[in-house]
């Protein structure tokens, strides 16, 4: 399998002007992959240089064109599923079946806006004192930097690259330091489907905060997509105010699931299973709180516990296993912390528990008795920790559930009717109603309150990298 570890700029891969590098580690043995080209100021004024210089001709393709190149991007992707899927294990540790997911769904965000491309909408209409004709354009926003985290490597990158592509926008990508391999292949794909020098650049700037300001700065630059943490947003939000750059955010989660009373108990347990454990628990959208009534407390706790001692535990690239590696030890680290808090706390470790001696892995757990407002249901854990409280009223755990800063994704478990209902009570971008997974391109993905900022995927995704012009004509009977 050939990895690519250089940066991409103006249609080339090259090592950094400097010639320094960083070490990509295998997460379930500590053992290193590679050694990715570290980038330098230069590179990155090269990579805003090569995307400003492409703009112009990329924006003048027709959408049939665009759509095409995204479109034969698919169709690589497609026949090359088990190599992306294999990048993904080795440098990020997923499971196998996590990866395959991944790439599946990271590749159809190709499809998706391959086919919104040739449907960017615009708008007529005569003013109502019917004196002009009211033009509205969508035009391609312009340079768009893209900045995407470790735990999906491949559909965090497609999900901003096919929309930016498909409105005619140039790129440049910043995949996270831990998993710049899988960002390069997707890159490289699009080289070979066709994208032109320069429409798509690839950096890795090191240090990073202060090379992306550098390249935020750059009045060529005109929209930042990021997805990762609220902290790292927060920041990003103040470095667009200096140069008004237009941002998406992506942010942190802290999802609720409800399990209310007259929930369905498979249903539930299969839903609880997906929303917690895909990813090893690594994602924006991972169920962190879980609400359960006490008339199913007990019972959902006994089945949910038989399920995790199920899962087998080890390195991605052995397809059995269900759950692989954290990114890293550090993140399995943080995770720990988390649970000998939360037991110091007086909740009750009913299974696992346990970092392994070696390689960055942590057991599927599951902790009963936790405190609402306790620091594991306050932090973003991003493991296989599941963290049970205990309820008797459905207001009372509408109250939990919406007490929180972020509002990314939810579940509710229940009779549809009255779960929907407490669906529209539940303060996030998402809801997931009897069912453990949302993610899909058609549908529009996003947070509200410190959760992000702008939709993507669905209708609503390219809207973000088209920006709308009026023209005014005088109407007919007016002149
Ligand atoms: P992170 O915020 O640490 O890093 C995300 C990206 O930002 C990486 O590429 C990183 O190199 C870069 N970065 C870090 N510091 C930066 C700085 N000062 N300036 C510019 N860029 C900087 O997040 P992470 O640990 O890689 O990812 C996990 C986080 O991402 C979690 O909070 C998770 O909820 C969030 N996430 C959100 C979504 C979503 O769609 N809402 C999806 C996936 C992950």
């Amino acid at each position: 399998m050939t990895l690519f570890t250089d940066l991409f700029i103006d249609g080339r891969w090259r090592p950094g002007a400097d010639g320094r590098r960083f070490d990509v580690i295998d997460p379930s043995d500590g053992g290193t992959i590679a050694a990715f080209a570290a980038a330098t100021e230069q590179d990155c004024m090269d990579a805003v240089d090569a995307a400003a210089a492409a703009q112009p001709g990329w924006a003048a393709t027709a959408p049939r064109e665009r759509g095409e190149i995204l479109r034969a991007a698919y169709e690589i992707l497609t026949a090359e599923t088990e190599i992306f899927a294999e990048i993904m294990v080795r440098e990020n540790g997923k499971a196998w079946p996590d990866a395959i997911g991944e790439a599946t769904y990271a590749k159809e965000f190709f499809r998706w806006f391959s086919e919104e491309a040739v449907r960017i909408p615009g708008d007529y209409r005569l003013s109502p004192a019917g004196d002009k004709q009211i033009v509205v354009d969508r035009s391609p926003i312009g340079v768009s930097l893209l900045i995407t985290p470790w735990n999906f490597p491949a559909a965090m990158a497609t999900r901003k690259l096919g929309p930016a592509l498909a409105a005619g926008c140039t790129t440049i990508l910043k995949p996270a330091r831990e998993t710049p391999l899988t960002a390069a292949y997707v890159v490289d794909v699009l080289r070979r489907a066709g994208v032109p020098a320069g429409v798509v650049n690839l950096v890795t700037p090191v240090p990073t905060g202060p090379l992306v300001k550098r390249m935020l700065d750059r009045p060529e630059v005109r929209k930042l997509s990021f997805t990762g943490s609220t902290e790292v947003g927060r920041d990003l939000l103040h470095a667009c105010a200096d140069t008004v750059v237009s941002a998406s955010m992506e942010l942190g989660g802290n999802a609720p699931l409800i399990v209310l009373p007259g929930a369905d108990l498979d249903v539930a347990v299969e839903g609880a299973l997906l929303a917690k454990m895909r990813n090893g628990g690594s994602a924006c959208t991972a169920a962190n709180r879980f609400y359960v009534h006490g008339s199913l407390h007990d019972a959902f706790v006994e089945r949910l516990d038989a399920a995790l001692a199920a899962i087998p535990v080890g390195p991605g690239l052995d397809r059995a296993n269900g759950l692989g590696a954290l990114v890293s030890t550090a993140e399995r680290d943080k995770v720990a912390a988390l649970v000998t808090n939360a037991v110091a706390d007086g909740a009750t470790l009913r299974r696992g528990g346990q970092a392994s001696a070696k390689g960055a892995f942590y057991d599927a757990t599951l902790l009963t008795g936790v405190r609402h407002g306790s620091e594991i249901t306050t932090t973003e854990i991003f493991g296989p920790v599941t963290a049970v409280v205990r309820f008797d009223d459905v207001d009372e755990a509408v109250r939990m559930a919406n007490d929180t800063i972020y509002g990314l994704m939810a579940y509710v478990f229940g009779e549809e009717r009255e779960a929907v209902a407490v669906a529209r009570r539940i303060e996030a971008g998402m809801v997931a109603v009897n069912r453990g997974v949302v993610s899909d391109p058609a549908a529009p993905f996003g947070g509200v309150k410190q959760s992000g900022l702008g939709r993507e995927g669905g209708a609503e995704g390219i809207t973000e990298f088209l920006e709308e012009k009026y023209i005014a004509l005088t109407a007919d009977g007016a002149r």
